[in-house]
This record gives C-alpha cells, sequence and structure tokens, in this order.
C-alpha cells in the first residue's frame, strides 16, 4: 500500500506539470483526490490490513492527500494568472487610448532668483559676466588684496585641490578676470556657485552669490546707493528702505554691510527680523584702488564700486523659506512650491 500512495503522488505530480487549462485540473483533481477517486480507491484496501498497520498507512494517506491538495491550488493559481496575463494582452489593450504623462521639470527656486535677479540688473545696465568655480589663489585671494597669510582668508577657509588651485570663495575673481581683458566702463554682474568651509541652518558648504562691479571715470558712493536702491524697489518692493553700516572688505574702501527694511513685517518688528525690523542683505563698497594696480587701471582716473549677495539669502526673504538646506535636498514636495 505504500508503494501504492507514494506512486500516485509522483503520477500526479508529473501529471500537473503537464495540465495547462483550469478544465482539465478541476478534472483530474476529481479522478484523483475526489470521494470516488484514486486516492480513495487505495484507502479501500485498509480494512484487509491488520489494525496495527492501519492507522500508519492511513496517516500518510492524509499527508499525501494534504501535499496533493497544496500542488493542485499551486498549478490552479498559475493557470488563472497566465489566463488573466494573457486576457489583458488580447483584449484590454486599447490603442486609442491617450499615453500616460510624464511628470514636467521646472528651474530649480534658485536658477529661477537668479534669472530674476539677473532680470533687475540687466535693465540697470549690467552685462552678464562668469567665470571657473575652480580658481588659482591669484584670482581668488591675491588680485583682491588677500595676500598669502592675510588674516581676512581665515573668513573665507575653503577646498583646496593643490597649495594654488582651489573652489573659489565668492565670485569675485570674476571681476578680475573681467578687468583684466576689458577696459573700463565695466559695468558687469557675475552669479554662480561658490564653496566654503561652512555648515549650519544659515551656511551651506556650496552656495550661490550674485555680485555686481561698475567701474567707469567719477563713479562715486552716490551712484552704488543709487543703484541699490533702484535693485531693492524693484525686487523687493516700493517701500522698503535701506540702511548702511560701515563695515570691512579686503577688495573695497570704504565698505558697507547693507539692511534692507523687514519683507515680512515692513520695519514694525517680527520675528525673522528679531523685531529688529531690518534684515542684512548684501555687502558692497567702493573699488579699493589697490586692485585697480593688479588690472593695470589708472586709480586716478577710475573710480568704481562692487556689491555681492547671497542668493539664497535673497530666495529665503522674498520667498520666506526658513533653512538653507531646503534648497539642496531635492525634496521635489518643497521644489514643487515655486
Ligand atoms: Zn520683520
Amino acid at each position: 500500500m505504500k508503494q501504492q500512495l507514494n506512486s500516485l503522488r509522483a503520477s500526479t505530480i508529473g501529471l500537473l506539470s503537464q495540465i495547462a487549462d483550469i478544465k482539465t485540473l478541476n478534472d483530474a483533481r476529481s479522478r484523483i483526490l475526489g470521494r470516488k477517486g484514486d486516492l480513495t480507491g487505495i484507502l479501500r484496501g485498509l480494512k484487509d490490513l491488520p489494525i496495527e498497520e492501519r492507522s500508519t498507512f492511513g496517516q500518510l494517506a492524509n499527508q499525501i492527500k494534504a501535499e496533493l491538495e497544496v500542488e493542485f491550488d499551486l498549478r490552479e493559481t498559475r493557470l488563472r494568472e497566465d489566463l488573466e496575463h494573457s486576457q489583458v494582452m488580447s483584449e484590454s489593450f486599447d490603442v486609442t487610448l491617450p499615453g500616460r504623462r510624464l511628470p514636467l521639470g521646472r528651474s530649480h527656486i534658485l536658477n529661477r532668483v537668479t534669472h530674476e535677479l539677473l532680470d533687475v540688473f540687466s535693465g540697470l545696465g549690467f552685462q552678464l559676466a562668469e567665470g571657473p568655480e575652480v580658481e588659482i589663489d591669484y584670482y581668488n585671494f591675491e588680485a583682491l588684496n588677500m595676500p598669502k597669510n592675510h588674516p581676512a582668508r581665515d573668513m573665507q577657509d575653503t577646498f583646496y585641490f593643490s597649495d594654488n588651485l582651489l573652489l573659489r570663495t565668492h565670485t569675485s575673481p570674476v571681476q578680475i578676470r573681467t578687468m583684466e581683458t576689458h577696459r573700463p566702463p565695466v559695468r558687469i554682474v557675475c552669479p554662480g556657485k561658490v564653496y566654503r568651509r561652512d555648515a549650519d541652518v544659515t551656511h551651506s558648504p556650496m552656495f550661490m552669490q550674485i555680485e555686481g562691479l561698475w567701474v567707469d571715470k567719477d563713479v562715486s558712493f552716490a551712484d552704488l546707493k543709487g543703484i541699490l536702491y533702484a535693485f531693492t524697489r524693484e525686487y523687493f518692493g516700493e517701500k522698503l528702505g535701506l540702511r548702511f553700516r560701515p563695515s570691512f572688505f579686503p577688495f573695497t574702501e570704504p565698505s558697507a554691510e547693507v539692511d534692507i527694511q523687514c519683507v515680512i513685517c515692513g520695519g514694525s518688528g517680527c520675528r525673522t527680523c528679531s523685531s529688529t525690523g531690518w534684515l542684512e542683505i548684501l555687502g558692497a563698497g567702493m573699488i579699493d584702488p589697490t586692485l585697480y594696480g593688479f588690472v593695470n587701471y589708472d586709480p586716478e582716473i577710475q573710480s568704481g564700486f562692487a556689491f555681492g549677495m547671497g542668493i539664497e539669502r535673497v530666495a529665503m526673504l522674498k520667498y520666506g523659506i526658513p533653512d538653507i538646506r531646503l534648497f539642496y535636498e531635492n525634496d521635489i514636495r518643497f521644489l514643487n512650491q515655486f
């Protein structure tokens, strides 16, 4: 009887692998496992066995029956899946349905703000100038009045490829490069990525700057103020005032930090401006005459100013963004808002 059971098991498994449709499968199931099926037929022999062997073979028969049930179920699932798949392929494929639309990308918020700023400054007569992000020491520091070992370099620690080759810490090298190759008047604006060894809520190791430079005859601090007023009114709104605080930059003299009246509260005081009514927005100043020596301009004839601001800072103020790191996390939920 054991042999009979095992051979029924083997032949059934062999048969299952050849069955290709549900009806044949159901027929085979009732023929083998049904009430009048082959298995029942074998079990009928149990009563001829000695009593002590009946339970052993009864157990084996139940075990094989359970195993075969599982095999039938598996085969059935497989056949139904195949059937469904072939139905999808043959019947429900409608060539007239519109295609699935791919999500459309858009400009990153920082690129948008950059273009908005360029728009404003080109309206004020500034031309676009660009330069390399990997800079040599001379353009990034030396020609901007920061000789080797000058303490002002401490504020702009950066990433070095060699003693002489580094990631630029500001867009100011573009000013030197432009003045080297162009005679005055020069009126340029240079946006781009810059790098510093900094990272917290308001600082990122990579960020973007935009700088303006205007060198000509008789350019004065009044012209600088005029340009900055024109810019902030155009970009942030008519009524916001500016405040100039004395400051220091190695490449301008005199230098100023410029504050704008808070874009959120208009100057009455709120959380964004720490109740002061003012927000720091840019640095500016008259070009230090020493710089003209590096680019063969005559400091007795030429004068000019430069200003620079962080594009992230401008975007945070304009669009009320609280954390600089949001710009670089590539979170679609954040980027989609702009
Ligand atoms: Zn405020």
